[in-house]
């Protein structure tokens, strides 16, 4: 069972999401285990104040230090022995791709630190955290999509998530190339307007030789 923590202060935007597809499949199954905290839990005033302006000056708030390192005390103190890994997502962080995927895949838990606003207090990063993960060179709203990507992403490689365990072999950056083009019915679309809508004859010739030999030569390096 691996177990996703996100630390968040919108603990049901991706409800949604969870409710259906191979997530909520494995779930379901006992497999994975994502359970959302909200950072409003951990605060000490009337208001439930997770940010506040910043030092220095300038537009905005920022994400306090406080209720994060509560949340993550309290989560600390109910998984002690569980091998884990705490990320904040930061478009200032790592880039992610399938070798952290990969990597992640081996931990028991993934705490998941979700920013807002301007951003978070940078003592986070310094001091709570294992690794700062960017999901790419642009900027969202919130941790919560960046969080839901690495989830998915390393959810799928928890055994017994995706149904046919073949499709993790051939499939792209599994093995660092990337997946051969696919089709599927009909095999003709489109067919008076332009060739190109045909789908590959070799694909339909039930010769697995030279179909393998098509789809290894239409393999791309990332
Ligand atoms: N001013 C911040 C900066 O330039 O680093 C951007 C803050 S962003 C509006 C709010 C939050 O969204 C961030 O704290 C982070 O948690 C999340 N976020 C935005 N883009 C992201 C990305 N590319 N990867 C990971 N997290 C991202």
């Amino acid at each position: 069972m691996m177990r996703f923590d996100i630390l968040t202060i919108f603990p049901h935007i991706l409800d949604s999401y969870l409710e259906e597809g191979i997530l909520a499949r494995a779930e379901k199954k006992g497999l994975i285990r994502i359970n959302f905290h909200n950072l409003r839990d951990y605060t000490n005033d009337k208001h439930r104040t997770t940010d506040d302006k910043p030092f220095g000056g300038g537009p905005g708030m920022v994400m306090m230090v406080g209720p994060i390192y509560e949340a993550l005390q309290a989560l600390a103190s109910r998984s002690k022995r569980q091998r884990s890994r705490i990320i904040l997502l930061s478009p200032r962080g790592k880039r992610f791709d399938q070798k952290a995927v990969q990597r992640l895949s081996k931990y028991e838990q993934l705490i998941l630190i979700c920013g807002r606003y301007e951003g978070v207090d940078e003592r986070v990063a310094q001091h709570l955290v294992d690794e700062v993960i960017s999901i790419g060179n642009y900027v969202l709203s919130g941790g919560e999509l960046p969080a839901m990507v690495i989830i998915e992403a390393v959810a799928r490689l928890v055994p017994g998530v995706l149904g046919n365990e073949e499709s993790l072999i051939s499939e792209s950056h599994g093995s660092q190339v990337l997946d051969f083009p696919q089709y599927t019915r009909p095999a003709v679309f489109k067919a008076k307007e332009a060739k190109t809508w045909r789908v590959p004859r070799i694909l339909l010739s039930g010769n697995h030789k030279k179909i393998q030999e098509w789809r290894d030569k239409h393999r791309k390096n990332p």
